[in-house]
């Protein structure tokens, strides 16, 4: 039994289609995550979910039961907001009981929730301080500590470490994967940040233009992108891309043409190609680690070496192919961007042939 259904949702604010029957299905206890750009719609899903978001018309269901038209606090969900929400005239302990002692829950009650909550992350010893003698990463702690309480279904996550310093943020991530452990609790998370998508994510909900592009497996997105649009959102830098046309195909494989290049590309062709046909115009893509510098086997660019980014232990280098641009990279002038897995020293426009074994080439 999903722990939330989501079927058919539609939102509108004024004419602009915000969501556009959206259906997911959750699992009980996985821990989902939103990712997509900026205007994309995740937001409004996870508050139409929450209910702070009225929709046009689908349904929304937690554990069986129809919440779609209840009040967020009778939708058996907890919400931890980006700029954590807590009031600022009550202790910490006071804010992570505070819904407790709205729903009239006796007082030994909310002191052993609230214990328990501050045991599990580890806020014990600032139970007593008002909010503004706590440091961001604390503050973010009890306001996930005040939707622990409330022993929720769903807990539903908006953004809540990007006000984090990145070595806080780190941390976090490692403690909200934890929790996620002790609790066993259905967790639904929107981020920008594509590391926290990929390391916490039990299946990932890629999302654009208010409609849900691909969902599964953090890897599974990684290294089977249903479209070109997830293959060139999941990874940074982002997928290399190139254009080519089709020159034959045959036996299950196809031939590609890349305009500036002798070299022609043999590719075995999926179902997804089924409708392709001589002439059309396609993209090839490859991601940054797969790229070999002086590789000679599938794809063979010859290029010149124009941005190098040491990042210690590993390398990123921008290489300029001349006529067969990278497209879609208005941030990289059309260089493709190559990672190599070690420190390595390039000149400026040194020569630097991109090699791509074929089996690492996305059609
Ligand atoms: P971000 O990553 O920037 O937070 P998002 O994917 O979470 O983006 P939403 O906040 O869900 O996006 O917004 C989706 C779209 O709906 C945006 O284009 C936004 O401008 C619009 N929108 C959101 N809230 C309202 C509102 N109250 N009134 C009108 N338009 C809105």
């Amino acid at each position: 039994m999903p722990s939330l259904k989501i079927t058919n949702l539609e939102k509108h604010y004024q004419s602009f289609h915000a969501l556009k029957s959206i259906s997911l299905d959750i699992e009980d206890g996985e821990f989902v995550v939103m990712v997509g750009p900026s205007g994309c719609g995740k937001s409004t899903l996870l508050r139409s979910i929450a209910g702070l978001e009225t929709v046009d018309s689908g349904t929304i269901t937690i554990k069986d039961r129809d919440v779609t038209h209840l009040e967020p606090s009778d939708r058996g969900v907890a919400m931890v907001f980006q700029n954590y929400a807590l009031y600022p005239h009550m202790t910490v302990a006071q804010n992570m009981g505070f819904n407790l002692q709205i729903a009239g829950r006796p007082k030994a009650e909310i002191v052993a929730a609230v214990d328990r909550a501050a045991k599990i992350l580890r806020i014990t010893d600032h139970l007593n301080k008002f909010p503004k003698a706590l440091s961001g990463g604390q503050k973010q702690r009890v306001a996930i500590g005040r939707a622990i309480t409330r022993s929720p279904d769903v807990f539903l996550f908006d953004e809540p470490l990007s006000n984090l310093d990145a070595a806080l943020r780190t941390q976090m991530r490692v403690e909200l994967g934890r929790l996620h452990k002790e609790l066993g609790t259905t967790m639904i998370y929107v981020t920008h940040d594509q590391v926290e998508a990929m390391t916490m994510a039990d299946r990932i909900v890629v999302m654009r233009d208010g409609i849900i592009e691909q969902v599964g497996s953090p890897l599974d997105l990684y290294n089977r992108p249903a479209n070109q649009f997830v293959a060139g959102f999941l990874g940074s830098p982002r997928m290399n891309f190139l254009a080519a046309s089709i020159e034959a195909i045959a036996d299950g494989a196809v031939t590609l043409a890349i305009a500036g290049l002798k070299q022609t590309l043999v590719l075995p062709l999926d179902e997804a190609g089924a409708g392709l046909k001589i002439g059309d115009r396609v993209r090839i893509g490859f991601r940054p680690e797969a790229a070999l510098a002086d590789g000679t086997d599938g794809l063979v660019l010859p290029a010149n070496v124009r941005v190098v980014e040491s990042l210690g232990r590993e390398t990123l280098v921008y290489a300029d192919a001349g006529v067969v641009r990278s497209i879609d990279s208005e941030s990289q002038d059309g260089f493709f961007a190559v990672h190599q897995s070690q420190q390595l020293q390039f000149a400026y426009d040194a020569p630097f042939t991109i090699g791509v074994p074929a089996d690492a080439l996305y059609l």
